[in-house]
């Protein structure tokens, strides 16, 4: 059998004017900002008319540790609003806007895949109505005003060997990682090493998608430290001057995108900060949006439940004040061979004792939410080479941990193939629910990530490097020892090891340094080499890319 493409599917579609689609929520055209016929921005009026209203259901979508073998939490939660969707439910997603990054790498583009995607992909992908733009100009202007300030007679005492706010783009491209800027004598600047993140790295992009609206935007970007003083004293963008300007580049990148799905949903595409460095899922103000408009909103968080969700639950919940009713955990029978040992080359075979051996990666994740006093679902993603027999075993496996385990065809079947999933959602949300944080923000930096280091990733303890145990002392010194706490780790594995599969033991977390981000509001454990700045693999799918004559675009997907 042989299947269509992503783009191909999405391309066959007939989408609906966006001002229909934007109907479905009950919002009128006026307040609509429209890019085009398919791609709208929601205005602040808009927040005015919705702000008292009840919040529907938030529904979280997370994973298991990801392989090589593909999960599909964005597929999934595409799926999953279309199934909502489809039961008469009035009903919305929000979604990350992807990177330019991966779209010319390796992964390609982010926009849901088979019949669970939005659309226009294309655009969506690329560009779309210029959020990425917009941060990559407000974090350059600021480094541009902090080399500035330097080179002007340096007023503020920065110590350019201490800058450590770098430049960003939107692109793979590891030659940028580290450069000598300031070249060429007196009046060209003053030289120092310096480098480029990917935008979607930036402080300003975490801070884009946490803030409630353009006073908290300015108040976080004033906040963020870009250097320090030959006398060590912090020095912020507010001292700088820039984070006014910096939030009028951001004033329309702020409001929320509305786009649709494959089957006409409305779906919000909104930021799209990493999931290591940063905290991973859509901005608050499109999960503010969507829950005021929708009875049941879907929302994705980034890598497996151990980073993403417990960054969304802990982080993203508590800064906005949201409460979740429904986790659902996707997992697929391929990765969970993939745990318990299987090569990729076997994934087809059916093998109980590969799978049964890679179960606890799910047990883990599925206690792990369950610890949150949240309802969870287990879905699993259903592939062609996926059996009965397969499926039988992994919900007997799981039904000690009294959670449904329902398959999802969403990718083959669009919302039809998600109404088993669907249902059991709904019972979820309706279930009683006792969510709390995870760990009390007075609770001092080590404390905060001993008990994700040992709740969430089932670690021994924590183990800290010299340099981990300097930048603690520093951030107590600035009075930042109350911020949440923002982990940055491998996503390959529940513990700080990529290498380690299934349910990890008999460990101890290695934190190597410790950042802050103090606009954003969080401290950064570093618990492994985190690249800020990806580059290009021997074969980008950049290659495999073109657009015609008329505008049609091929090879992405
Ligand atoms: P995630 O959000 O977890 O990174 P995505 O939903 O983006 O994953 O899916 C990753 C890729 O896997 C996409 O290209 C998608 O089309 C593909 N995919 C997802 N689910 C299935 C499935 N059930 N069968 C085949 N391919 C799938
Ligand atoms: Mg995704």
């Amino acid at each position: 059998m042989s299947y269509l493409s992503d783009i191909e599917i999405a391309q066959r579609t007939q989408m609906e004017p966006i001002t229909e689609v934007a109907k479905k929520l009950g919002i009128a055209e006026d307040d609509l900002e429209l890019y085009g016929r398919y791609k709208a921005k929601v205005t602040f009026d808009l927040w005015e008319k919705i702000k008292e209203r009840e919040d529907g259901k938030l529904i979280l979508v997370t994973a298991i540790t990801p392989t090589p073998a593909g999960e599909g939490k964005t597929t999934t939660s595409v799926g999953l609003a279309q199934a909502l969707a489809k039961l008469g439910k009035k009903a919305t997603l929000a979604l990350r806007e992807p990177s330019l990054g991966p779209v010319f790498g390796i992964k390609g583009g982010a926009a849901g895949g088979g019949y669970s995607q939005v659309v226009p992909m294309e655009d969506i992908n690329v560009h779309f109505t210029g959020d990425f733009h917009a941060v990559t100009s407000a974090h350059n202007l600021l480094a541009a005003m902090l080399d500035n300030s330097v080179q002007q007679g340096n007023p503020l005492n920065i110590d350019p060997r201490r800058i450590e706010f770098r430049r960003v783009l939107d692109m793979n491209d590891r030659s940028l990682r580290s450069i000598v800027i300031g070249l060429g004598g007196k009046a060209n600047g003053v030289p120092r090493e310096d480098g480029f993140d990917i935008t979607v790295a930036s402080e300003v992009m975490a801070i884009l998608c946490l803030s409630q609206g353009i006073e908290d935007l300015k108040e976080r970007l004033g906040n963020i430290i870009v250097a320090y003083t030959y006398d060590d004293k912090p020095v912020t963008a507010k001292d700088l001057e820039a984070q006014g300007a910096m939030a009028m580049l951001l004033k329309d990148a702020i409001k929320p995108n509305l786009v649709q799905t494959l089957e006409h949903v409305p779906a919000f595409i909104h930021g799209g900060p990493f999931a290591n460095i940063a905290h991973g899922c859509n901005s608050v103000m499109a999960t503010k949006y969507g829950l005021k408009l929708a009875d049941y909103f879907v929302t994705e968080a980034g890598f497996a439940a151990d980073l993403g969700a417990e960054k969304f639950l802990d982080i993203k919940c508590r800064l906005a004040g949201l409460k979740p009713s429904a986790v659902v955990i996707v997992a697929t029978i391929r990765a969970l061979k993939m745990h318990g040992g299987a090569k990729k080359e076997e994934l087809g075979k059916v093998d109980m004792k590969t799978l049964e051996a890679g179960i606890p990666n799910l047990e883990k994740h599925v206690e792990n939410i369950l610890s949150y006093g949240l309802p969870a679902v287990v879905a699993l993603n259903a592939f062609p080479t996926d059996t009965e027999e397969e499926l039988k075993f992994i919900q007997e496996k799981c039904a000690r941990l009294g959670v449904p385990v329902v398959e999802s065809d969403i990718w083959a079947k669009g919302g039809a193939g998600g109404i088993k999933m669907a249902e059991k959602v709904i019972e979820a949300c309706e279930k009683p629910n006792a969510f709390h944080y995870l760990y009390d923000e007075k609770q001092s930096p080590k404390e905060k990530i001993e008990k994700i280091a040992t709740e969430i990733y089932g670690a021994d303890g924590v183990v800290y490097t010299d340099k981990a145990e300097k930048d603690l002392k520093k951030i107590h010194e600035l009075g930042k020892d109350e911020l949440l706490v923002c982990m940055a780790k491998t996503q390959a594995s529940i513990s700080d090891d990529p290498n380690k599969k299934g349910r990890p033991t008999n460990y101890k977390l290695t934190v190597r340094e410790v950042r802050l981000s103090a606009g954003a509001g969080f401290i950064i454990p570093i618990t492994g080499s985190i690249m800020t700045m990806p580059g290009l693999p021997k074969r980008p799918a950049a290659c495999g890319i073109d657009v015609d004559e008329n505008g049609k675009v091929s090879g992405l997907f």
